[in-house]
């Protein structure tokens, strides 16, 4: 049992979902930028070492976007299998403020804390 009512289950099951189209989008959206720089463009040397910088921050943005996507489908199949809510670490439920906050989150403050130390 995750500790969840209905009502707060459904509502993250839809936050999930939600998640998962904006971060499709985000990532639709910054494929152009990440695309690689043509050499034969014909830039200065400035913008060019901009457009580079430019293009390192979007691909880190995009690496970001992507692991968010691969933990919010982790969390969509937790739902289905019915282990959703419970930290993957120690098997406690995790609060509803936490995954109100953070519907993807796969292990509780705790153990998250401890992951990060
Ligand atoms: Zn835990």
């Amino acid at each position: 049992m995750n500790g969840l009512s209905d009502a707060q289950f459904e509502e993250l099951k839809h936050d999930l979902a939600h998640l998962l189209v904006e971060l499709d989008g985000l990532l639709d959206l910054t494929e152009e930028g990440a695309r690689p720089i043509e050499l034969d463009q014909p830039i200065g040397r400035l913008s060019r070492m901009d457009a580079m910088q430019q293009r390192e921050m979007a691909m880190a943005n995009r690496d970001a976007h992507r692991a968010r996507k691969r933990l919010v489908e982790e969390a969509i199949e937790a739902v289905d299998d019915g282990s959703y809510g419970l930290c993957v670490t120690c098997d406690r439920p995790i609060p509803w403020a936490r995954l109100k906050a953070l519907p993807e989150a796969p292990t509780c403050l705790t153990c998250q804390e401890k992951r990060d130390a």
